[in-house]
């Protein structure tokens, strides 16, 4: 991956910018297909189970995954965005390091190809899809009505999760396909002006990037400024103590870039 100009500037004082491997991109694409496969697989199952779902409860169980995949997301940015650096193991230099980035350059994220923007998400649903399958009785004739209810749940909130960073991209990106803006402006998925509501500012609102629906009501409840205060009293972690100071350094750096570029 090649960085731009803003984002190599930017690492030169943030070390942001993480070296994307041939051989990451090839476990990236590896998950993606195992995960189609397995996606499908749970479909098929459900299709020859002994009960069908009728249509508006098709309807319901998917419109609760796409909500249930919205609090997913939205609880994860949140957890990203705030707590943490980049040496704490394993999320550090992937989950923590991204968000960090897309504070820093948000048009990053449109860089990135479908493996890139969409791998790791697959990489995290593979043992959730696989745990679905094994919990599920071997031959889907001993299927229950419950349990069909429930696989077609797990379709949907698999779906969406796994939609989740292609739709927060599509979001970024100045000119999305012509079906992309249609649900964009049917609120379908996230609406692009809705999601820049989280990047005015210090990034403390509308985490909820699958859909946004949910994000009206966490911040009118101020649901993540109460779970920060919790967390930061029965714990020596403060929040954003990270991103502001990557945010500084990053805004320090520009500036000393336009001021070598144009010397006054
Ligand atoms: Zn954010
Ligand atoms: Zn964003």
């Amino acid at each position: 991956m090649v960085p731009s100009t803003l984002s190599r500037k930017a690492s030169e004082a943030t070390p942001l910018i993480a070296e994307y491997s041939s051989r990451f991109r090839l476990v990236e694409t590896s998950a993606i297909w195992i995960f189609a496969a397995l996606f499908a697989a749970l479909a098929a199952r459900g299709y020859f189970a002994p009960f069908s779902v009728s249509a508006v409860q098709t309807a319901l169980i998917v419109f609760l995954g796409a909500l249930s995949a919205d609090l997913v997301s939205g609880l994860v940015h949140w957890a990203a965005d705030t707590w943490g650096n980049q040496t704490w193991p394993i999320v550090g230099p992937t989950l923590i390091r991204s968000f960090r980035e897309h504070h820093v350059d948000a048009k990053a994220i449109t860089r990135h190809d479908f493996v890139e923007a969409n791998g790791a998400t697959a990489l995290v649903l593979l043992p959730v899809i696989l745990g679905v399958h094994l919990f599920m009785p071997g031959s889907s004739s001993a299927w229950t009505h419950l349990q069909s209810q429930a696989s077609l749940f797990a379709l949907s909130l698999t779906f969406f999760v796994f939609m989740t960073n292609q739709i927060h991209k599509w979001a970024h990106v100045d000119l999305p396909p012509s079906f992309v803006r249609l649900l964009q402006s049917l609120r379908l998925i996230l609406p692009r002006g809705h999601h820049q509501v989280h990047h005015r500012g210090r990034h403390t609102s509308c985490y909820c990037i699958t859909t946004g629906w949910l994000n009206p009501i966490l911040d009118r409840i101020q649901f993540f400024r109460l779970s920060e205060k919790l967390i930061q009293a029965i714990s020596t972690l403060r929040a954003r103590e990270d991103d502001l100071k990557l945010i500084g350094l990053a805004a320090q750096s520009r500036s000393r870039v336009s001021s070598d570029t144009h010397p006054s």
